[in-house]
């Protein structure tokens, strides 16, 4: 326990960022209930000595691409055990974030853990997103839309922009083939209302692992066709 404190503490240094001691405490109780939890729901594949590192400052990556004003609102579209969106809102206590799943057991796992860990930020919503983007209650209302590991980023921005407010940001977290991803895209992105992607580039803290991160900007709002029905 006393490594990964190191570690994470470490490694949110490397990437510029100040983490509490309270905040610290909080992950590490997290990712000791994720542990625990999944040995009998599945919530990730990760090995449990790679949480600090894959799941905690991995997420905290996204922090280098925007900075929240108090008040933001934060989407995590398809969050599974809580990532990015936990992380996130352990670092960012003024902002609001919403963690979406189209599974409710996932959504329930991340939501009343991190409340429990004293993450007291986070709201749990059940639905998938292509719902959430044509519900008028959500759509256009984030100030940030956040994702990892959910689709192709042709397919995750058509669900993401719709819910960013025109002004804010969409930001995929991707590994290595994110060029793959972006072939062909560009027509798309900008019919959404996007910003030409930019592609920042983060060395995972104590690893030879690169994250990229795609960063679109909404500049227009996202006409009503999108995104289309699954
Ligand atoms: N973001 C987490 C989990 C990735 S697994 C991480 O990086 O660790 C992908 C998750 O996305 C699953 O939990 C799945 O239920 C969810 N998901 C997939 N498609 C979705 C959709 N259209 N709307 C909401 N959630 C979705």
């Amino acid at each position: 326990m006393d490594n990964e404190r190191q570690e994470l503490i470490a490694g949110a240094h490397e990437l510029g960022l100040s983490l509490s001691e309270q905040q610290a405490t909080s992950l590490l109780q997290y990712l000791e209930a994720l542990d625990v939890t999944n040995r009998s729901f599945n919530l990730t594949r990760i090995p449990r000595s790679e949480y600090v590192s894959l799941h905690v400052l991995d997420s905290l990556t996204a922090l280098k691409t925007f900075s929240a004003t108090p008040g933001a609102r934060i989407l995590d579209i398809g969050t599974g055990g809580g990532f990015p969106g936990v992380p996130l809102a352990a670092l960012l206590p003024d902002a609001q974030v919403m963690l979406l799943d189209s599974t409710a057991k996932k959504v329930r796992f991340a939501a009343e853990t991190a409340a429990a860990c004293g993450i007291s930020n986070c709201t749990g919503m059940h639905a998938r997103a292509e719902a959430l983007g044509r519900d008028p209650k959500h759509r256009e209302r984030y100030d940030i839309v956040v994702s990892r590991a959910v689709a192709a980023f042709g397919t995750l921005i058509e669900l993401m922009l719709p819910l960013v407010r025109v002004g804010g940001r969409a930001i995929a977290l991707k590994g290595a083939r994110f060029e793959e991803e972006l072939s062909g895209v560009a027509e798309l992105v900008r019919q959404l209302g996007g910003s030409e992607p930019r592609v920042q580039t983060i060395r995972l803290p104590g690893s030879e692992i690169d994250r990229y991160l795609i960063v679109v900007e909404k500049i227009r709002a996202t006409p009503g066709k999108f995104p289309h029905h699954r």
